[in-house]
């Protein structure tokens, strides 16, 4: 049987988590080096989206080195996708960024996907509408009032439970962990035991845009699709976005 931390005991690993000496900056800039080395004489579009799956996807490794070192092993597992009806915060860059590579799957998934978008946007246009009217800079409850409008995520496949883009999901998805049973999910809205590794936020920023002004150096952002850094400006719910983002392209009104 899985055994599982307690609160108090997870909170002492936290603690020990606290007082790690370890420099963020350094390794997120070691890595978008090593892959900006690594991707030179390859076409910018390209480097764009696999660089931006690559820091993401340190942020995962960052913590895998964490919990080995604390001794923490995550309760979450596929399937379970509670944390994926809280409010998702996302730029605009991130959302075109995210298209961008779902442009580049096979057939057969992005077309899956495309209609999954359309079906999502008719069955939940009565809470995207409600949505808009929650302020996330001034409504301190704007989570529990997310929350409790049992919004999936755009992205989620209710079938599955999954992720329809998993590569390329954003920080928030990938820094908040559970460590104790899991019923604590599914019994809150908004449980308290989780963390939130989110200060990995700020390094994965800075990681993006190191690549983004090599980029720029080379191209201009208009021939990349997105506007720079007029498009880090906004941060959003993500299924606002999305949908925004499809009806510029015109995929639907
Ligand atoms: S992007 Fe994926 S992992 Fe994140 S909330 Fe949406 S469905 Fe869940």
């Amino acid at each position: 049987m899985r055994h599982y931390l307690n609160f108090d005991k997870m909170k002492e690993k936290v603690r020990v988590m606290n007082e790690r000496s370890y420099d963020y900056e350094e390794s997120f800039y070691n890595k978008v080096d090593e892959f900006l080395e690594s991707s030179e004489g390859h076409h910018v579009k390209d480097v764009l989206v696999k660089g931006f799956e690559h820091v993401l996807s340190h942020v995962d490794e960052e913590i895998k080195v964490i919990e080995k070192e604390v001794g923490l092993n995550k309760s979450c597992e596929i399937g379970c996708a509670h944390c994926c009806y809280f409010p998702i915060m996302v730029t605009k860059l991130e959302v075109k960024l995210m298209l961008q590579y779902i442009e580049q799957l096979p057939l057969e998934r992005k077309e899956k996907m495309m209609e999954h978008f359309q079906q999502y946007v008719k069955t939940f246009a009565p809470q995207l509408e409600q949505i808009k009217d929650l302020d996330y800079q001034k409504d301190v409850n704007f989570k529990h009032q997310y929350k409790k409008l049992n919004l999936p995520c755009m992205l989620l496949d209710e079938q599955t439970n999954t992720c329809l883009a998993y590569e390329v999901r954003p920080t928030p998805c990938r820094t908040y962990m559970n460590y104790v049973p899991p019923k604590v999910c599914s019994e809150q809205h908004v449980p308290k035991e989780p963390i939130s590794y989110e200060f990995l936020h700020n390094f994965y920023v800075q990681g993006m845009d190191e690549i983004i002004q090599t980029i720029l150096e080379v191209v201009d952002d208009t021939e990349l699709g997105f506007s720079y850094p007029a498009d880090v400006m906004e941060v959003q719910y993500l299924p606002l976005l999305l949908k925004e983002e499809l009806i510029n392209r015109g995929v639907f009104k």
